[in-house]
């Protein structure tokens, strides 16, 4: 079991790489990643999600993108970043 699974929670398998991201989470579930026949560990930072306010499409920035200047726009108008709560 993992204690800080939520949306936008990232694992990574330490063996081969492999990154996995929570993109829905309901809670409740006892989600067990394995890959490589070990357990993926919890990487440090979360992806960010951004909305449309327009046509409520969302979507996730997967890399971290602390330093870059990510402006996704969508209808016209930049997307909001979304909390992870
Ligand atoms: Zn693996
Ligand atoms: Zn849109």
């Amino acid at each position: 079991m993992y204690d800080s699974l939520e949306h936008g929670t990232m694992l990574r398998c330490p063996v081969c790489g492999a990154e996995i991201t929570v993109l829905a989470w309901r809670g409740g579930g006892s989600f067990q990643p394995r890959c490589c026949n070990v357990k993926m560990e919890l990487l440090p930072q979360k992806a960010i999600f951004f909305k449309c306010e327009i046509c409520k499409a969302e979507i996730a920035a997967i890399n971290d993108l602390s330093r870059s200047d990510f402006t996704p726009i969508c209808c016209n108008r930049q997307m909001i970043k979304k909390a992870v709560s």
